[in-house]
């Protein structure tokens, strides 16, 4: 078949689509081990609480409610007022509905912002979007419209006690000039489980605003939910910045909702897009949300229920993998937030994507490091050496995976 540029593109093999292909195959084939993908945990109060919720929700007609109608293309009123109230409250942020817009995912929320904002313009110059710390996560590499749309610089690597590290921007690399058309980072981080520290986040905010252009933060799993977050830092918004949040780690991937916060200028793009692309943003979450809000529940179970589920997990994982691996050429980033550890395996003579291959075919499922280097301008032996996996699996399942990896790590330094 004969596609254009954007279908050549789009239609191709990526990294995230061969992600979700083998979360798929994982959730289908009963013995494989998903330390792949970023499918949440099913925690089961969580689960437990949702069936609760719906049942409610389905007595009360609000559900039908949810599901008979369209929202507008900014998303369900209902929702954008009581998260706007949530969030004055919480953090005492100067914003009303109409600086909240809703996406079908957070992911297509990125497609909208890169493409918006990042590639060609009418003048004939192009910008990129500046990832400030790479590894970054892998779902935004291949939603340029444009190609090569992204560009990012090794961090520095602090060697931490008890076989961690941790990344951190190196901000005397970053280069912004009128090329750059945004900054953005995850935060806590995917692949690594980093969380940038307030002193990087203001720093990357001023810059940003030095350059007159926005800095995106990805929310996904950070405060105030879902809140799987293990570190004491604070949640940061202006009006230069573009905070985006998911329903997505609470429990609820399936319903798809993601959350923009930004100045009403972008607000209003984003929902003009959402009308073209998607008519209107779906309205079951948010339905479930405001839900959730009225009824004083969001916050109290992301801190008492949800954090203190993957913080035990994390822990564990951390406990397994230094029992199964004692090699000291084997690192941990720090566990910091998010739902991944980033191990790292120095002068391991296969790439990751090789180990992917025989852990694969061992039933295993992990993510190799290389696909979330995304635009870094050098060659570096490092991205050669990471591994993503996650931590949401049950123990035992988790402890087979582990094995595995540790004996496939160990031929691999043998030969
Ligand atoms: N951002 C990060 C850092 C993620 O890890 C994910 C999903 O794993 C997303 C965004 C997209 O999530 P969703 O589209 O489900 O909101």
């Amino acid at each position: 078949m004969d596609f254009s540029r954007f279908g050549n593109k789009f239609a191709g093999d990526s990294g995230i689509t061969l992600l979700m292909q083998d979360l798929n195959d994982g959730l289908t084939n009963p013995d494989a081990i998903m330390l792949g993908g970023g499918n949440p945990a099913q925690i089961p109060a969580m689960n437990h609480y949702f069936t609760e919720l719906l049942k409610d929700m389905a007595t009360t007609g609000e559900l039908t409610a949810s599901m008979t109608n369209y929202d507008g293309p900014q998303g369900k009123d209902r929702f954008l007022d009581a998260l706007a109230t949530l969030l004055q409250q919480q953090y005492g942020w100067k914003i009303s509905a109409k600086n909240i817009v809703l996406t079908n995912g957070s992911q297509s929320a990125f497609f909208s912002l890169f493409n918006l904002l990042a590639g060609e313009f009418e003048n004939g110059k192009k910008k990129k979007i500046l990832l400030p710390l790479s590894p970054e996560y892998i779902g935004y590499a291949d939603a340029g419209l444009s190609p090569d749309m992204f560009i990012s610089y090794q961090p520095t690597i602090s060697m931490l006690e008890d076989g961690f590290f941790k990344y951190h921007v190196d901000f005397s690399k970053l280069v912004i000039d009128d090329s750059i058309a945004a900054i953005c980072a995850s935060r806590p981080t995917n692949p690594t489980g980093n969380v940038l520290t307030d002193k990087e986040i203001e720093h990357l905010a001023a810059l940003a605003k030095a350059h007159q252009i926005p800095l995106i933060i990805d929310n996904a799993y950070g405060l105030p939910f879902p809140d799987i977050i293990f570190e004491e830092v604070t949640p940061f918004w202006d009006n230069n910045t573009i905070l985006c949040m998911s329903l997505s780690k609470l429990g609820l991937p399936g319903v798809r909702c993601g959350i923009v916060i930004a100045n009403e200028a972008m607000v209003t793009a984003l929902s003009n897009i959402n009308g073209i692309v998607n008519l209107a943003p779906g309205s079951i979450g948010p339905a479930v949300a405001t839900k959730m809000i009225h009824q004083q529940e969001l916050l109290p179970l992301s801190q008492n229920v949800i954090k203190p589920f993957y913080h035990q997990k994390v822990q564990r994982a951390v406990e397994l993998l230094r029992q199964a691996i004692p090699d000291p050429r084997f690192k941990i980033h720090k566990p910091e937030g998010a739902i991944f550890l980033w191990l790292w395996f120095e002068d391991l003579p296969i790439t990751t994507k090789v180990l992917y291959q025989r852990l694969k075919q061992r039933g295993v499922l992990i993510v190799p490091g290389e696909y979330f280097f995304i635009g870094l301008q050098d060659e570096w032996a490092h991205s050669h050496e990471c591994l993503r996996m996650n931590y949401v699996q049950d123990d035992e399942a988790m402890q087979r995976g582990i094995t595995i990896i540790a004996e496939e790590v160990a031929n691999a330094y043998a030969e």
